[in-house]
């Protein structure tokens, strides 16, 4: 194979897209900027955003409300202009030539705005597939359909179907154009744990067998650690953690243990346990036998660990026992989150 070779051209309507090497990811964005101007002054939703995303990876896009998400998206689409930085999808900049970027890329936007309600689910995917310049043949649409579970609802006006079966006509209007990129910007906001779930399997089961490169935005923590590889986690517009999920738990694992003991503890041994073992969190069960303490592994470590057994023994209470907590993606994103504001709220 020839290094640096061109991409093959994708686009089915005949144009390529501008050649970008294989050495090169599939989207590159660099020193991203958006500054709004507002009564209150000047506002920085995006700061100095870089990251890149390699053909054939999912990538989720995390942050608090503000962060900087959508403002991000926006760019990336070419909807809104960049104060300053570039972001290049499959060798094309966005802001130079956003028309022939957005060939590059299809977005399910929150809230399934982009179907349209009066047309029936096959004559909105046909129509996007038309607008993307593919070819939308019946057995494709009818293979499209039955991947995200709406065969039967084909010939239904999108207004008569539920929220969750709205989300999955406006992916399959989405995937239909089978673009290089594509970007979910929280695509099971407001379903139902059903929805969600059927929705969630559906993207992984297409992460699983396709090729596709994703960037997905959402608040679902199940969502980015069943699909993602790899998560970006904005906060105040700048880039806090660019990670895989894999090493994001890793960070936290095995910091925290959790005592169970039976009995209960006076105030002044909490406030031991609290000031000289660090503990973090009590849970009290009605009965008042079990009491359950959560305490910050790195404070309890080596000989520590005994002296806190030995208060808990002297306390009268009876031990009961200790596990390891291991952190979830949420966990994850809190503490980072809480991290990165202390310094500022302190
Ligand atoms: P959420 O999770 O709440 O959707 P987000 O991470 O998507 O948040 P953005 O919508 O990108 O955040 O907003 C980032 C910041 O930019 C916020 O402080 C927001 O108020 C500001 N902002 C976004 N759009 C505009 C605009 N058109 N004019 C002025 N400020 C804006």
């Amino acid at each position: 194979m020839v290094a640096n070779e061109p991409v093959l051209d994708r686009q089915s309507d005949g144009t390529r897209s501008a050649a970008r090497d294989r050495s090169e990811p599939l989207l590159t964005v660099d020193g991203l900027e958006k500054t709004y101007e507002t009564d209150a002054g000047m506002t920085t939703a995006v700061d100095d955003v870089s990251f890149a995303i390699e053909e054939g990876t999912i990538v989720g896009l995390l942050g608090p409300n503000g962060a900087g998400k959508t403002t991000t998206i926006k760019l990336l689409l070419g909807l809104i202009r960049p104060t300053g930085g570039t972001a290049r999808i499959d060798g094309v900049d966005v802001t130079e030539s956003p028309a022939a970027a957005s060939r590059s890329v299809a977005a399910m936007l929150e809230g399934a705005r982009n179907v349209y309600w009066r047309l029936t689910v096959r004559e909105n995917i046909r129509f996007f597939a038309r607008i993307g310049g593919q070819r939308a043949d019946s057995d494709r649409i009818d293979r499209l359909l039955e991947q995200v579970g709406l065969a039967d609802r084909a010939d239904d006006p999108v207004n008569e179907l539920s929220r969750g079966m709205k989300q999955k006509a406006s992916l399959a209007c989405t995937l239909v154009r089978e673009t290089p990129l594509v970007v979910l910007d929280e695509p099971t906001l407001g379903l139902d744990v059903e929805s969600s779930f059927e929705l969630r399997r559906e993207l992984r089961r297409l992460a699983d067998q396709n090729e596709r490169t994703v960037l997905v935005s959402s608040h679902d923590m199940q969502v980015i650690e069943s699909l993602c590889n790899r998560v970006i986690i904005l906060n105040d517009g700048s880039v806090l953690a660019d990670e895989t999920v894999e090493t994001l738990l890793d960070l936290f694992r095995t910091r925290a243990v959790r005592v169970t003991v039976t009995g209960w503890l006076s105030n002044d041994v909490k406030t031991t346990l609290t000031e000289r073992f660090g503990a973090t969190a009590w849970t009290s069960r009605d009965d008042g036998t079990t009491v359950t303490h959560r305490f910050d592994a790195t404070r309890v470590q080596g000989n520590e660990f005994y002296e806190l057994m030995a208060v808990l023994r002297n306390s009268g209470t009876t031990f009961g026992s200790v596990e390891t907590l291991e952190p979830d993606l949420e966990d994850v994103f809190l503490r980072l989150i809480e991290t990165e504001r202390r310094p500022a709220d302190d």
